[in-house]
């Protein structure tokens, strides 16, 4: 009882007082973060001009500044109290890892000295030898390097100055997520170009932008630690239906609770500190379910704030005595959560490539990458759903509010019946009297309307300037599915060109355009089938999927064997982003852990079941027993008989259970111990 009254009183709490600042959002933005304004102000000119130069992929890192750029850094961290920095990457485990050192160093007579070298800036060796690395270090040089990433920003958090690094092998090999992102996104900067040259001659670079939508529930901490299965699976494992959960949708986009809302104040505040454009919250559809979106940015630099934005979510969660609970689906019965990829690509001149145009060329050049990208998602179908796969976002797939285990992209009917026509017609007869493209895209700005919304079914969804991959779960580092995204697009997009240019020489009559558009019409017949527009959710559809060729697989383990498939290891070869080892390494891990946390679930499953709810169902028993035992002295035969009747049924239904609970945790242990 009085435990109880403990969690009610504690659910009650008044919110924790937060310090505001009295100034606008614009005024102390990214004040923690080692920007170009920085830079400019602590950094010798030459060593300024050098960065400049290597952000934009002119030279690589100029280890002779090194020592320059450090001192800068070392001297701005000082002024905002900073004694330690870190290199902090990205392991395979999903989360993110750092190890601190002081700015120390003691001189040859045993002075301190503060010390922070250009060596200790741009490469470390963390020894980090425990965290998995699929094999690639179980070698005599099993060394591990970790190298500062230069585009994304140094920063400062609690005091400490947070390099962003990646993690790579002695010999070479990735043991990280962010080597290979920005592998991929640099493949695929250069095959985008490649494309968008063929349009216009002056797009140098492009870009790959990315949105994330964090959805995460917050539980009391009190509630959380009265749940050792919340505790270590960060799941419940057990339990029932709360009678109202989420049937009146009343949560969703409500009033957001003061208590929760201190705590989402305090996560801006600390967020726009550290140059996280946080831009939009509410309630989500579940009880306790929430979201926050920051502005789309540079995919590289979205995925570094996603993951420092979950670490900050943590920590400030404890201080408002919370609990933040970033798992895919901590309760049955009501919504999971995700992380909604809301992906683009775009040009140095400021084109979107996914945004049609208003002229022939550009709507041309809009198809192309449309297309291009509807083709990776029929070609690597399987590919993309096992970057998403995880012990968490199983059971979020599939289920009622999730995208479901098979891969398809919405599109919408007017972009379907759109590249029906382009497919069918020829270009003259698609050209209007203005010599324009015509693709009725003038409806396009209201199709977006339509489909952002309506279609939530769908793991894969273009909504009008942007595609958005929902499938992604909310406590994935998202990385996984970008690198098998930005990866296969290159492929796809190194393909076309070549397609281009091979149909190009068959043919001299032919204009460009004519030409683009027959390879284009071929590409639409091949991946027609992954296009769906419909109910992802129907049972019609995982029939019709299947008859597509469709990847059906809901094994998640099997599900990651796509990843040594053949045909995907020769894509991640020819776009230079991942080498056999590598995935083979990689997907090693990817099994551990899953079996790790199915392994944990198991245990305390049996735990639970056995140390927890037996005792208690056997106290109940006792309370019955002793009723019974105190009615028969009371009642006479008869009388007992009727009175007592509920009481001894419930007697021997609680045997029963105990029985069989105990009987079905020692089956679970024998088959535990056969799949170890
Ligand atoms: P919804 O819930 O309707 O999907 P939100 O406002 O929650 O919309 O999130 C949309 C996300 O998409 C934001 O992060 C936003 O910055 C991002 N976004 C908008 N336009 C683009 C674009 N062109 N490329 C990438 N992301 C974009
Ligand atoms: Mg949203």
């Amino acid at each position: 009882m009085l435990r109880f009254k403990a969690l009610a009183e504690s659910s009650n709490d008044p919110a924790v007082s937060v310090d505001y600042p009295a100034c606008f959002i614009t005024d102390y933005f990214a004040c923690n973060v080692f920007g170009t304004d920085k830079q400019k102000q602590y950094l010798t000119h030459r060593a300024f001009s050098m960065l400049e130069d290597v952000r934009q992929g002119k030279i690589s890192f100029d280890r002779t500044y090194a020592d320059e750029v450090a001192d800068g850094m070392r001297v701005w961290a000082r002024e905002k109290g900073v004694t330690h920095y870190t290199h902090w990457f990205h392991p395979l485990t999903e989360g993110t890892a750092e190890k601190h050192d002081a700015f120390l160093g003691l001189e040859q007579n045993g002075n301190p000295i503060e010390l922070f070298s250009g060596n200790m800036l741009v490469q470390q060796e963390p020894d980090a030898s425990s965290f998995p690395s699929g094999g690639i270090r179980n070698t005599v040089e099993a060394r591990g390097y970790s190298a500062w990433d230069v585009s994304s920003p140094v920063f400062v958090y609690n005091r400490i100055l947070f390099i962003p690094t990646v993690f790579i092998a002695y010999t070479g090999e990735a043991l990280d997520y962010k080597a290979p992102t920005l592998r991929s996104v640099s493949a695929l900067d250069k095959a985008a170009v490649k494309i968008c040259r063929l349009f216009d001659k002056k797009v140098q670079s492009v870009q790959s932008n990315l949105g994330l939508e964090q959805e995460y529930f917050l539980i009391d901490r009190n509630l959380f630690n009265a749940r050792p299965d919340l505790v270590m699976c960060g799941r419940t494992l057990m339990g029932h239906e709360s009678a109202k959960n989420q049937q009146l949708e009343d949560h969703y986009q409500g009033s957001i609770p003061s208590r929760v809302l201190e705590f989402m104040r305090e996560l801006e505040i600390e967020c726009y500190k550290l140059g996280i454009p946080a831009k939009t919250r509410h309630n989500e559809v579940a009880p306790n379910q929430f979201e926050l979106a920051p502005i789309f940015e540079n995919l590289n630099l979205a995925i570094d704030h996603n993951l420092i934005m979950m670490t900050v979510m943590r920590k400030l969660a404890k201080k408002h005595r919370f609990k933040v609970l970033l798992h895919e689906k901590p309760f049955a019965g009501v919504n999971g959560s995700g992380k909604h990829s809301n992906w683009s690509l775009c040009t140095d001149t400021g084109v979107n490539l996914f945004s049609p145009g208003k002229d022939l060329k550009s709507n041309l050049q809009f198809l192309c990458f449309l297309i291009n990208t509807l083709m990776v998602v029929y070609k690597y179908n399987g590919l993309l759903k096992a970057s998403i796969a995880s012990a968490g976002n199983v059971h979020r797939l599939g289920a009622s509010e999730a995208p479901p285990s098979i891969f398809s992209v919405f599109i919408g009917d007017q972009l379907m019946q759109m590249l029906n026509e382009v497919e069918s017609k020829s270009l003259q007869k698609l050209m209007d009297n203005k010599q324009r493209l015509n693709l009725n895209m003038g409806i396009l700005p209201e199709i977006r309307l339509d489909n952002t919304d309506r279609n939530r079914t769908s793991p894969f969804a273009f909504v009008g300037n942007r595609f958005e991959f929902r499938a992604v779960g909310s406590s994935a580092n998202p990385a996984s599915a970008m690198i098998a995204l930005s990866a296969a697009l290159a492929d796809q997009l190194n393909t076309f060109h070549s397609d281009i240019i091979a149909a190009q020489s068959k043919t001299s009559k032919q204009s460009f355009e004519e030409t683009v558009l027959s390879v284009l019409k071929r590409y639409i017949s091949e991946c027609k089938p992954v296009v769906f527009n419909g109910n992802n959710y129907s049972d019609e559809w995982r029939k019709e999927a299947a008859k597509r060729g469709l990847d059906c697989e809901t094994s998640t383990p099997k599900m990651y064997d796509t990843y040594l498939r053949k045909d995907s290891v020769a894509m991640f070869k020819r776009s230079g982003v991942l080498s056999e080892k590598e995935l083979e390494a990689r997907n090693e891990v990817k099994w551990e852990i899953f079996t790790k946390r199915v392994q944990i679930e198991s245990r305390v499953l049996g735990n639970l079941a056995v140390n927890h709810i037996t005792p208690v169902a056997i106290r109940y028993q006792n309370v019955l027993l002793e009723n019974v035992s105190q009615l028969k002295v009371v009642f006479t035969d008869k009388e007992f008989k009727q009175h007592a009747a509920i009481q001894l049924a419930l007697i021997k239904e609680v045997s029963e259970h105990i029985t069989e609970i105990n009987h079905l945790v020692e089956e679970m242990i024998e088959k535990r111990k056969y799949a170890n």
